[in-house]
């Protein structure tokens, strides 16, 4: 899908600015949306919706379970995890997949810090792997791939900054992160590629915190490749407490 132009009147001069970020942003009029409950029983702690292109942010206790559902499908959730109590100890990709000697996140991977440390544990997925590899989405990865009229089209990395922002992280806070319902397979010959995703309408991944955790997710704004199947849909983030 072309990203909508949207030209918004700023002032009541004739200065006017043109921007492809969507205002209220919407999904497609004919998407299927499923915006299915959690996987886990429990009492409910938190019910969010997260509009298309839009961020997210809460602290999960430990022992609580955040199930993610991608609600419209193929609907990438890039996502960061942090200490709730100390944001240096952080998510990170090597310890996650070194220790479990495998390059996907499945059921059973615990989702490891800096420190080595558990974070999160996967204990729920109703797809067949999850990214960790693929990275994240800016304006500049954007400008550099499909050219310089994508420079306002805001990316994961801007979503990421903003929300992170309302929680003291900086700049220097970005890392590595994880990328659920995206596909990104990894080839015989290691090659990567990031292609149709394999996700369904109410498809959902639930992950447990082993420690109090801050998660920081960006309802990826990607249009420019199949990651979102060219249509950013919403997420629903529900936190139940066993
Ligand atoms: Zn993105």
């Amino acid at each position: 899908m072309t990203p909508t132009t949207q030209t918004t009147q700023t002032t009541q001069t004739t200065q006017m600015v043109t921007s492809s970020v969507p205002v209220g942003a919407t999904c497609s009029p004919d998407s299927t949306l499923d915006w299915s409950g959690p996987m886990l029983a429990g009492a409910i702690v938190l019910d969010d919706r997260v509009a298309p292109c839009a961020s997210w942010s809460a602290v999960v206790r430990a022992g609580d379970v955040l199930t993610i559902v991608d609600v419209g499908g193929n609907q990438s959730a890039d996502c960061l995890i942090y200490h709730a109590h100390d944001t240096r100890e952080r998510y990170s990709v090597p310890d996650t997949l070194a220790w479990q000697g495998n390059a996907y996140v499945r059921t059973g991977t615990v989702l490891r810090s800096n420190l080595g440390g558990p974070l999160m544990t996967v204990v729920g997925n109703e797809i067949d792997r999850q990214d960790t590899i693929g990275g994240a989405c800016s304006k500049e990865s954007n400008t550099l791939r499909y050219g310089h009229h994508v420079m306002f089209h805001h990316g994961c990395r801007e979503n990421f900054l903003s929300e992170g922002a309302r929680r003291g992280l900086g700049v220097r806070d970005l890392v590595s992160n994880l990328n659920w319902f995206m596909n990104v397979p990894v080839e015989d010959d290691g090659a990567l590629g990031i292609v149709d995703g394999m996700s369904a309408p109410g498809r959902r991944v639930a992950v447990r915190a082993e420690t109090d955790v801050l998660v920081v997710v960006s309802n990826c704004p990607q249009m420019n490749n199949p990651c979102n199947d060219f249509n950013p849909t919403p997420l629903r983030m529900i936190v139940v407490s066993p």
